[in-house]
């Protein structure tokens, strides 16, 4: 059966990554989540003193941006691709608040984007991915068979991260989660490199009222047709 590419894109914190999860595992396919490269790279300008209150020293960030090495390895106890930077497993760091109030700052810098989407794209060669993101759909694979648009109200999403975040033991006020995702999605959707917009050929899927299952099945239904009957992994 043929493996094709199927783009995930959308708003913060609307459940891209839960579906792009769900639908790899289901196709065997590799989930490639392109958001934690951006995390890293935000991680990696907290960590360097790159970064002062809003104000980032993009200078500095571009003389090693070359030399920053992120990337992502198979872990045994977790079972899943964990995200890593210069060497080191940064997958749960970099889920942090500072974390998410940063990457906006480094997200709309066009070297950086080039930089993550070349390794993206490699990442994708071949087919057979499910990749999720804000501009997988339009920059990374313009030519992916399936493309889905999520979103979701900002309410639901604010509640879901809060849980998410509590749950992982992590602190934060749900008015903090709240005004971090209305932040990114105006940053997000009004940068000039590459913004977050709904590809004319997406398939959009509001998940405000719908369960995981739910919303699951409707993405089923929709590789189905592009590609035949699948089976259950
Ligand atoms: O997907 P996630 O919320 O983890 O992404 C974190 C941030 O990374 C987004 O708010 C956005 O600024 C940036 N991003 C991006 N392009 C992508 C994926 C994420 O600009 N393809």
């Amino acid at each position: 059966m043929k493996r094709i590419t199927i783009a995930i894109d959308g708003y913060s914190s609307c459940g891209k990554s839960t579906l792009a999860k769900q639908l790899a595992h289901h196709l065997h396919y590799t989930y490639i989540d392109s958001g934690a490269m951006y995390r890293a790279i935000a991680l990696y300008v907290i960590e360097n003193g790159l970064v002062n209150g809003e104000e980032l020293n993009k200078v500095a960030l571009l003389r090693v941006l070359d030399h920053i090495h992120i990337g992502f390895k198979h872990d045994d106890g977790s079972q899943r691709s964990e995200t890593w930077l210069d060497g080191r497993n940064v997958e749960h760091r970099i889920r942090e608040m500072d974390v998410s109030h940063n990457v906006t700052l480094v997200s709309p810098i066009p070297e950086v984007r080039a930089k993550l989407v070349q390794i993206q794209q490699q990442m994708g060669q071949g087919g057979g991915v499910v990749m999720d993101g804000r501009d997988i759909g339009t920059v990374v694979f313009p030519h992916a068979e399936i493309k889905f648009f999520m979103t979701a109200s900002a309410a639901v999403r604010a509640q879901r991260r809060y849980l998410e975040i509590k749950g992982r033991g992590g602190s934060a006020t749900l008015e903090e989660v709240l005004a971090n995702i209305a932040r990114r999605d105006l940053d997000d959707t009004t940068r000039a490199a590459d913004p977050l917009v709904q590809a004319p050929d997406a398939i959009v899927i509001d998940n405000s009222d719908l369960t995981s299952s739910e919303q699951f099945d409707l993405a089923v239904g929709h590789v189905v047709k592009a590609i035949g009957v699948v089976t259950e992994a």
